[in-house]
């Protein structure tokens, strides 16, 4: 049965009296999104009870995504979408004169993860449930969430993301799944009947509670599980903890979500939270496994269970299921192995050195020191399998423990059957480069997944308007078969569809423009060009070139020369110990201050850098679109995924042909993208040779020599010292981001920008085709990979849902 608008008024008004004893009239939006959210949660309860009862009945094998970090943002609109219950709701309150928007603004950003590396975790749980794949999420309930950013004088101030504050109305605590984890203490191996028996001595338990979070399918869709585990002290082990200090350490664990984005740094702490959530999702398994499934082959665990290692600090499931099948099953060691290595499988996600992690052999003898143990033998092995068939200097640079460090990634790629990147280039990269010697060992392990975007998302939730012309033009099919998109590609001469997407960004950017003057109270003008780059801050992502073109269109405004309006929209957060970043956004705001403010400029050129970027904030700017910022330096961008989701609504996008923006200008083709600077051969000459010499560059190039002192010659106020940072920077010759070397091919890009914009049907025209060919990176299309060639899943067959 449908829900209709009259049963959805009542349940609502049930709600809110059982709940508040508020009616419509007098509810808070707080309220009144408590209410929604319960209703919703009536709604698939009961599929998700029964989907757990069919995948237990029917015992297909199901995969589990163990993931640092998850970033799914809010929840609401999303579960009313693939519930199919969006539009009701929305007419039904707004038949009472409520806004749904606004009420589901109350709800706080689950915002467990940094950027791109989570919001693909999260995308794959939606798009696992809606493909019709049992798939699980195995995570951390941070109690902060990513920290809030805030500007105070232009520099980055972090506040704590206290996001359960309000209690989140989406997960289940589900005691009776606990497991324990152990910490530290002493091992010593006992033989017990013949088989060798680690007898602990001193160490720490720790219990691990799962939160059960429902992903809602879109549509005819699976309901499955995000289980997040939260640290507590047993019961049984109270005496253990006596002081408030005991028992803070405990909860200390699952606190806080690392702030560090493509960068690694080898605290306690963090070896601890990795260990502890692959623990205690592997022994869910494992439970679930013998007693659920009722059964005892371990043998056959690969035909039931796959285990995904996002990125590598999940890495130690590895030494973790080994112990597991070793230990506590008494499998013995080969036969352990070759069940752990069918199960396993890696995604890697950088290539960049500082992001790959090491712990220390004795920091993780310490803290886990049978896991070390273990790991120490799945290195021998390694070695002495290969000793006589390599050479001894392929093996030193492939070992998993050397110069007293256990690097992850090695250990992620020896102990699993498949090792993907995340783009053509990317994988590609990893093959020939980065982890060379691992390619000419296992070849057949390595394969290239796109990443992908939740379209749901990006175009049915952040951009209902433009969801509607792609149903009144092609048909609604596309909702559930992208490949329909293709099909917006015939209405490339249709004036009055051209008309109608340059209608519906103009409202979108009318739309942002005044959520701007609310936030920052600076009035952008919506006909102008909407130019963003939304991105974590990092030096490889280049902030810092999309700062030296603003500071050469403000100094060709003040000489007179003209542009067409432009406003250019920064959101970015900075890891909080990453100085170079915080850095950047010091003088991009002290920029962006000087610009707005000075009356020669009047409206031609804002800079607006918008506060405390999320999944929401996204999900507001993105459809407002008109350029699309992808300039990192190519080969470190290992996918992008945002460069995916502007394009989906109809941005123009300016890239590096790094990453992902590889294959937008393959589905786009050449014309319906503004491509520029170096390619990867010639980044990787730089390097080989060290023939970067960017002051070369600054002196012979005026152009660029005035754009870039104006970082220290006084223009920008306030920020001497950060600008003067900046400008060391980009004039070292180890700047290994190449700044410098890229500008002037950026600076053309960006002239054939303006030249294409006074060309309004054009421009209308290539949006159009981006919109079309998005359809190529729908995560739909990504899972139906994984789910083949990865883990070879079978979809679950389930009635169809009742709702
Ligand atoms: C998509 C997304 C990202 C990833 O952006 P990239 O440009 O691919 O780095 C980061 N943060 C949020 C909130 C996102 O939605």
């Amino acid at each position: 049965m449908q829900l209709t608008k009259e049963e959805f008024k009542k349940r609502l008004e049930r709600k809110l009296d059982n709940y508040f004893e508020e009616d419509v009239k007098s509810a808070s939006n707080s309220d009144l999104y408590a209410a929604v959210s319960a209703i919703v949660r009536d709604g698939y309860t009961p599929q998700w009870r029964r989907i757990r009862i069919a995948e237990t009945n029917q015992k297909q094998k199901q995969v589990y995504y163990f993931s640092i970090e998850f970033l799914p943002g809010t929840l609401l609109k999303s579960n009313l979408l693939n519930l199919g219950w969006l539009k009701t709701v929305r007419e039904a309150l707004a038949d009472l004169h409520l806004d749904l928007d606004k009420i589901a603004a109350a709800e706080p950003d689950m915002a467990l993860g940094n950027g791109g590396l989570g919001r693909l975790a999260a995308a794959f749980m939606d798009s696992l449930a809606s493909t019709g794949y049992t798939g699980n999420g195995n995570g951390i309930r941070y109690k902060y969430g990513l920290f809030k950013q805030k500007f105070v004088n232009g520099y980055q101030k972090e506040l704590p993301n206290d996001w359960l504050k309000k209690e989140d109305h989406w997960e289940v605590r589900r005691e009776s799944k606990s497991v324990l984890v152990r910490f530290g203490g002493k091992v010593n191996m006992v033989d017990d009947n013949g088989w060798m028996t680690p007898q602990y001595e001193g160490e720490r338990v720790v219990r691990a509670v799962p939160y059960d979070v429902a992903v809602v399918g879109y549509k005819d869709g699976l309901t499955n599980t995000l289980r997040l585990w939260d640290a507590e002290v047993p019961p049984e082990e109270e005496l253990n903890y006596p002081t408030i200090t005991d028992r803070r350490r405990v909860e200390d664990l699952t606190s806080i979500l690392y702030p560090d984005d493509s960068n690694y740094e080898g605290r306690l702490l963090r070896l601890k939270q990795e260990y502890f959530f692959v623990s205690a999702g592997l022994q869910s398994i494992l439970n679930y496994y013998t007693k659920d499934l009722d059964n005892k082959d371990l043998t056959k665990l690969p035909n039931y269970v796959a285990v995904h290692i996002n990125d590598t600090h999940p890495a130690m499931a590895i030494a973790e299921l080994m112990r597991l099948l070793v230990d506590e099953h008494r499998v013995d060691w080969d036969t352990a192995w070759n069940i752990t290595q069918k199960v396993m499988s890696y995604t890697n996600h950088t290539i960049m050195a500082e992001a790959m992690e090491k712990w220390d052999v004795n920091m993780m003898s310490q803290l886990l020191p049978r896991i070390m143990q273990i790991i120490t033998e799945i290195d021998r092995r390694f070695c002495v399998g290969l000793k006589g068939h390599v050479s001894d200097d392929v093996i030193e640079r492939t070992r998993i423990i050397k110069n007293g460090q256990v690097q992850m990634a090695h250990l992620a790629i020896i102990g699993s059957h498949s090792i993907n990147g995340v783009a053509a280039l990317h994988t590609q990269l990893l093959e020939t480069k980065v982890l060379k010697d691992f390619y000419n060992l296992y070849p057949d392990r390595f394969n290239n997944k796109t990443n992908g975007i939740t379209l749901r998302r990006w175009l049915q939730i952040a951009n209902p308007e433009l969801s509607d012309l792609l149903d009144e033009t092609i048909g609604k099919n596309w909702r559930n078969d992208s490949d329909e998109m293709l099909n917006f590609e015939k209405y490339y001469h249709d004036t009055k569809v051209l008309h109608k997407l340059s209608d519906i960004k103009l409202d979108n950017k009318k739309k942002l423009a005044k959520f701007i003057k609310e936030r920052t109270g600076i009035v952008v003008d919506p006909t102008a060009i909407f130019d963003v780059q939304v991105k974590r801050l990092h030096a490889y992502k280049r902030q810092t070139l999309k700062l030296l073109h603003i500071l050469k269109l403000y100094q060709d405004l003040k000489a007179g020369i003209d542009h067409p309006k432009r406003v250019v929209i920064f959101g970015a957060k900075a890891a909080p110990s990453y100085v170079f970043a915080k850095q950047v956004i010091k003088v991009i705001n002290e920029t962006a201050n000087m610009i707005n403010n000075d009356p020669d400029v009047n409206d031609k050129l804002k800079v607006i850098f918008l506060e405390d970027y999320d999944v929401s904030l996204a999900e507001r700017i993105i459809p407002a679109a008109d350029v699309s910022e992808q300039i990192s330096t190519t080969t470190k961008e290992a996918s992008g995924t945002s460069n995916m989701k502007l394009m989906a609504n109809g941005a123009l996008t300016v890239a590096t042909m790094d990453g992902a923006n590889i294959e937008i200008k393959d589905a786009v083709g050449e014309d319906n993208i503004f491509s520029f600077g170096l390619n990867k051969d010639q980044v990787y000459k730089y390097y080989a040779e060290h023939s970067y010499h960017p002051r070369e560059m600054y002196e012979n190039d005026a152009v660029m020599k005035k754009a870039v002192d104006a970082l220290i010659d006084g223009t920008i106020p306030n920020c001497s010292a950060e600008g003067q940072a900046l400008f060391n920077n980009f004039l070292g010759d180890n700047e290994q981001f190449l700044v410098l070397a890229d500008f002037e091919a950026y600076l053309r890009a960006q002239a054939k920008i303006e030249q294409t914009w006074k060309q309004k049907r054009l421009w209308e025209q290539m949006s159009l085709v981006n919109i079309a060919h998005s359809e190529r990176f729908d995560v739909d299309k990504t899972i139906e990979r994984y789910a083949e060639d990865i883990w070879h899943l079978k979809k679950l067959e389930v009635e169809k849902a009742d709702r």
